[in-house]
């Protein structure tokens, strides 16, 4: 769900992530109507009007428009667009394990046992690529991940498994039916957006910056050289 705080006129932009301020960028429509954003006039106005967001990213590199809807009344917001908000993740990682990632998040409301069971492929392509872990159970994989990663970081990782395996495994017991919440899933979500947090993009930020000194001191070293 796009982040928006209604009352003090921000969000964050789904397609560039930044945070964006915004004003008059809503219009309250009944029957087709436009209406005045400070009253309703009958109790059918106020049970079935619709605020309607119109928001389009100051960030000069993006400029996209997001759009979204909320009924004070029954006290919802639906996205428009986009519908489903996903990180953009860099082509530094794997586009096998982007994919995973973006097809769980555009079924996860829908469907959070699918979602749960693409998380879990996701998480075995990370080991896989990331720590070079090639066994192909995921269960043994995991098993030699231990103290390769912090033991909350383990005991997450083996939970997210356990739980991706609902959907991935038919129980022995076929009339035993196990559901996944989208609470649940978007936590299983969350869980893969911070290991590929704390593994690709730190690594990948750490190398960055320590080039960067390295090639400072170079230069330092040539010019002392040179005078
Ligand atoms: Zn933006």
């Amino acid at each position: 769900m796009i982040e928006v705080d209604f009352k003090n006129e921000t969000y964050i932009c789904p397609f560039c992530e930044r945070q964006q301020a915004f004003s008059g960028s809503v219009e309250r429509t009944y029957a087709g109507v436009r209406k005045n954003l400070m009253e309703y006039r009958t109790t059918d106005e106020r049970n079935n009007s619709v605020n309607i967001y119109h928001l389009v990213c100051r960030n000069n590199e993006c400029k996209k428009t997001s759009i979204v809807v909320t009924s004070d009344f029954l006290k919802k917001q639906w996205d428009l667009i986009p519908e489903v908000v996903y990180r953009h993740y860099p082509d530094y990682i794997p586009q096998q394990i982007r994919d995973d990632y973006v097809e769980a998040c555009l079924t996860l409301d829908r469907s959070p046992k699918a979602a749960a069971t693409l998380l879990r492929r996701c998480l075995q392509g990370m080991i896989r690529d990331f720590h070079g872990i090639t066994k192909d159970k995921l269960a043994d994989a995991i098993n030699e991940l231990q103290g390769k990663v912090t033991a909350p970081q383990w005991k997450a990782i083996d939970g997210l498994r356990k739980v991706g395996n609902i959907g991935a495994h038919m129980e022995k017991d076929v009339n035993l039916i196990v559901d996944i919440d989208p609470d649940e899933a978007d936590k299983l979500k969350k869980l893969i957006e911070l290991l590929l947090d704390k593994w690709y993009i730190a690594r990948h930020e750490e190398e960055a910056l320590c080039t960067e000194v390295a090639g400072i001191s170079d230069s330092k070293q040539a010019k002392r050289k040179g005078s």
